[in-house]
């Protein structure tokens, strides 16, 4: 049961959701059948699957446009490189994502025993 709840925990931190935070906007979708590949955008995931959705149901759900294989290997893309176009709005992205995870650990000094504080 300890293993089961370990899981699920683990699943969800691959949710649609949670990489679209991280900054992510596109999945790089593999057919199984043929190896041909294609960008999915997230958002057209998290419409169609919900934003709690994980990698594993969206690569169970797609049907590859060349040969109709069901089923795929599905990758969150590459972060962009600086100077290409999209790298600035995957950084300010970025950036708002670290921001909210440092505000979110903030209060843990005051989970720990007095004098033992880290910050
Ligand atoms: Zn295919």
């Amino acid at each position: 049961m300890e293993n089961a709840t370990h899981d699920a925990i683990r699943y969800a931190e691959g949710a649609l959701a949670t990489l679209k935070r991280a900054g992510c906007s596109n999945l790089r979708v593999f057919c199984l059948g043929c190896g041909h590949w294609h960008w999915l955008r997230i958002d057209d995931a998290i419409a169609r699957l919900g934003a709690s959705a994980g990698l594993v149901m969206v690569a169970r759900r797609v049907r590859c446009h060349c040969c109709g294989t069901k089923g795929a290997h599905v990758e969150p893309e590459e972060p962009p490189g600086i100077g290409t176009p999209h790298y600035l709005a995957w950084a300010l992205a970025r950036r708002t994502w670290l921001r909210a995870e440092l505000e979110r650990f903030q209060d843990l000094d005051e989970w720990l025993p007095p004098g033992q504080a880290q910050g």
